[in-house]
């Protein structure tokens, strides 16, 4: 590729507000607290992580990748943004985790890794790209034939621009104005017809929900309206 699959002024966001990364009251907090459900609903779908060598792409300041490692896992998580992956080995000094931390995209990683992980996660990312698809081929490249990957992303239609933009970012200020773009969000057909195309298959998809008022998350398959988490199989030998 010539061009790296990267958009400077999304990284240029997230550089901006990463010495936040770890503060649970911060523009990160959804982050945070989302972070046990989706670690339970990988470790419910790969079980036992103890040993699992995992890829977490766009891994930013390390929420899951860090989470990942407490569980066991051999953890490397890779992001474009240099102040993420620097607040991400700084946190490591005080939850005692050793994640291997790379300034890398996934198509590159994928050149000479190939096929070298169990589990490649990629959440809250591919909505932030110039092409999404390019990520996900990647991430199929990367995991182990068998192996087990989860994208998580926001859907696309008048209820997710009501939720995730107008909700998130201008009533309730949970996420700073322009965090997301709603042209880039991504409708589940879209991204299944990517992974399917290079061999994943789709193994279940949940919706994760938020009440602003009892500040509660969860996950329900109910609806995959707004924000979503998939599971794929890599289906190729
Ligand atoms: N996955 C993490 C962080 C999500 S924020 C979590 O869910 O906790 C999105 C992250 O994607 C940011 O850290 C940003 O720097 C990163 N990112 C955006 N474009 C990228 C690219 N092309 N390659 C790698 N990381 C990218």
């Amino acid at each position: 590729m010539t061009q790296p699959n990267v958009d400077q002024n999304e990284i240029q966001k997230f550089e901006a507000l990463a010495e936040r990364w770890w503060d649970t009251s911060s523009e990160f907090k959804p982050l945070h607290d989302i972070n046990p459900l989706r670690v339970n609903y990988i470790e419910e779908k790969v079980g036992p992580l103890n040993g699992k060598t995992i890829l977490d792409v766009g891994c930013g300041g390390g929420i899951l990748s860090d989470a990942l490692s407490a569980k066991g896992a051999t953890v490397t998580g890779i992001d474009m943004g240099e102040a993420p992956l620097s607040v991400a080995k700084l946190h490591q000094l005080e939850s005692g985790q050793s994640v291997t931390y790379q300034k890398i995209t996934a198509e590159e990683l994928a050149t000479t890794h190939a096929g070298q992980f169990d589990v490649v996660c990629c959440l809250e990312m591919l909505e932030h790209v110039p092409d999404p698809s390019s990520v996900i081929a990647a991430c199929q490249r990367l995991v182990k034939p068998g192996g087990e990957v989860f994208f998580s992303t926001i859907n696309r239609n008048p209820k997710s621009f009501l939720f995730a933009i107008v909700g998130a970012e201008y009533v309730l200020n949970m996420l700073p104005k322009g965090t997301h773009e709603y042209a880039k969000f991504i409708r589940p057909s879209e991204l299944d017809r990517w992974a399917r195309a290079t061999g994943l298959e789709l193994k279940d998809m949940t919706g994760m929900h938020y009440n602003p008022l009892s500040k509660h998350y969860w996950l329900s398959p109910r609806n995959v309206d707004v924000n979503y988490l998939c599971h794929y199989h890599n289906a190729a030998v």
